[in-house]
């Protein structure tokens, strides 16, 4: 299994928009962050995770053509405002593709896609054709197994997916123990941590760093990072066997 970073940064990407701080000035391209969202590659599925509002641009960058299936974290402006994107990779399959979540991130699609779902359309590419479905246990596809992972994002549940041994965790500020138990022997975890600061959505880097240690995996990256951490800087001070993701990161586990 091939994991791609398409994006590593929180809500604003980074950098912001008018920011001169060192994390937005800097000329290390680690320290540029689209969206947050990954593409999971492998021999018998390709799935994306969120359909970020750079999605485009991931996709192009990263050569990017194939998805069988897309998996919604929430839906959150980051994590959706790309979707209409998608109809790039239906022209290509000559088909639709199916979309998961849980049901309340897949109502809200449809409201705030209401284009998409009218069946209103003149011309066969003019919108995504997906197929929306709701996940609630794990979906068996032979060698790939995925399991929805719900996690709080402050008062709403969200969810997180594993993918065989791997786990992707982003926007969470408590993880359940039921959830816990679910990723405790994954070889690698994903999962989010906005800053140094505490913030109510979303794991700083203790936060995610205890977590981790917790579960002794071995092997984890931080994600959905804000400009308050500059990549350099904030590598040097996590344990070892935790990094910070970057965009373009390719990870096999
Ligand atoms: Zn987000
Ligand atoms: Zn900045
Ligand atoms: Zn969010």
């Amino acid at each position: 299994m091939e994991i791609t970073f398409l994006g590593t940064g929180t809500s604003h990407g980074v950098p912001i928009i008018g920011c001169n701080c060192k994390t937005c000035s800097s000329d290390n391209p680690k320290n540029k962050r689209f969206r947050s969202s990954i593409y999971v590659h492998t021999d018998s599925k390709n799935i994306l995770i969120d359909t970020s509002p750079d999605l485009r641009l991931q996709l192009l960058n990263n050569d990017i053509t194939d998805i069988d299936l897309v998996l919604i974290t929430h839906s959150h402006a980051d994590h959706i405002m790309g979707f209409d994107d998608l109809r790039a990779i239906n022209r290509i399959r000559k088909g639709e593709i199916s979309c998961y979540s849980n049901k309340k991130t897949l109502e809200t699609l449809k409201k705030k896609f209401t284009y998409i779902f009218n069946n209103n359309h003149y011309c066969k590419f003019a919108v995504p054709k997906v197929k929306l479905v709701e996940i609630n246990k794990t979906l068996d596809f032979g060698e790939i197994k995925i399991t929805p992972l719900p996690v709080k994002h402050n008062d709403d549940i969200i969810l997180g997916y594993k993918i065989n041994n791997m786990a992707y965790i982003t926007d969470c500020s408590f993880i359940f123990k039921s959830t816990l138990k679910k990723i405790k022997d994954v070889d690698l975890l994903i999962l989010n941590a906005l800053r140094y600061k505490r913030h109510p959505k979303h794991f700083n880097v203790d936060q995610a760093v205890e977590v981790i240690s917790n579960l002794g995996v071995k092997k984890a990256y931080l994600t959905h990072i804000s400009h308050e951490i500059e990549h350099k800087e904030g590598n040097a001070g996590l344990p070892n066997g935790i990094e910070l993701a970057y965009d373009g990161l390719k990870l096999v586990v």
